[in-house]
């Protein structure tokens, strides 16, 4: 289920179909499980949307042969995009506010894509409006906008959620995910809940993020250092269906910073910190299924570790929590 065990023909055909992990950690009877998305070759879970996105745009003639996609983007999506746009015949624009890792923007670049910086300050809604001026100035340039697209989803309810079904026999008891776009959670639950209703699905915010507001809780927006997950406008992340999420988990920065450390040290997994966010809120979960506080159909807890920290080493992500910058 995690290899590819003949010769493949493209780069493309090596995303997906990712190891699915147990974790070490958490109460006896949880078995908690990390589909490690670092090993697409991109090196994230975004290769996934960015093969399913170009092909089905392709497909319904969204954008000709030979012309233009152009994305808002953190880094992971860009760096997805760009590798199925030169496998398929496109090019490839992103619009990236700077704050994000410079060794995203390399490897976007290195795969052919021009980068455009946004400020930091003006977040991602002026990344966003950017692309779309772009767009409109190019002829045959299309924006598949991750945060709207119904494809972001949808790659996950055709992948990610079949591949966790069929490594698990089916049985799964609760999803747990971080949500940037919220596409890898929204298409994972669809595809849980159509299995189980009672599946337990759990959204994972930093803490200062809004995505809790949407289901009631009382938040207090703030910065975070957590990256590629959370929200300060939930309005703007148009993907995430609150009727699909029974809980939002915030995690706050040092939490999520112990635990990438912890992850390295004890279980061998380099990864960042939407990552930790998540298998500290799969463990909480886990903790409430053995304690009782939750009833799910099984006891199996499966999380996403959506890239690798390799990524992220120039902004300190080993270091004290003070020399980890966002
Ligand atoms: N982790 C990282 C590192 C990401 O780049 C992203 C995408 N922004 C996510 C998690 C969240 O994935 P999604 O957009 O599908 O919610």
């Amino acid at each position: 289920m995690t290899t590819h065990e003949r010769p493949l023909d493209s780069v493309l055909e090596t995303i997906g179909r990712t190891p699915l992990v147990r974790l070490q950690d958490g109460p006896d009877g949880v078995r908690i499980y990390a589909k490690l998305e670092s090993f697409n070759p991109g090196a994230s879970v975004k290769d996934r949307i960015g093969r399913y996105m170009v092909e089905r745009m392709l497909e319904r003639g969204d954008v000709p042969a030979g012309g233009t996609i152009i994305e808002p983007t953190a880094g992971n999506t860009g760096i997805g995009l760009a590798i199925a746009a030169q496998q398929l015949g496109l090019d490839a624009i992103f619009v990236v506010p700077e704050r994000f890792s410079v060794e995203k923007q390399q490897l976007m670049a290195a795969l052919g894509a021009d980068i455009i910086n946004t400020p930091t300050e003006d977040g991602m809604g002026r990344a966003i409006e950017r692309a779309y001026e772009l767009a409109d100035e190019l002829d045959d340039a299309v924006v598949p906008q991750q945060f709207s697209n119904p494809l972001n989803a949808e790659a996950h309810y055709a992948t990610t959620g079949p591949e966790i079904y069929e490594a698990l026999d089916g049985e799964v008891g609760a999803v747990v995910a971080g949500c940037g776009t919220a596409g890898t959670l929204m298409g994972i639950a669809r595809y849980a809940l159509e299995q189980d209703p009672d599946t337990y699905v759990a959204a994972v915010e930093p803490e200062g993020s809004l995505y809790g507001e949407v289901l009631g809780a009382a938040r207090k927006e703030d910065e975070y250092k957590i990256e590629g997950i959370g929200t300060h406008d939930p309005s703007t992340n148009e993907l995430f269906d609150p009727e699909l999420v029974d809980d939002v988990y915030p995690v706050s920065d040092e939490r999520a910073h112990d635990e990438l450390k912890h992850l390295a040290r004890a279980e061998g997994h380099l990864v960042a910190s939407s990552a930790s966010a998540a298998s500290v809120a799969a463990k909480r979960v886990a903790s409430e299924i053995d304690n009782g506080e939750l009833t799910t159909p099984h006891e199996t807890v499966v999380t996403i570790f959506p890239d690798s920290s390799e990524r992220y080493l120039s902004k300190g992500i080993y270091g004290s929590f003070d020399e980890w910058s966002s």
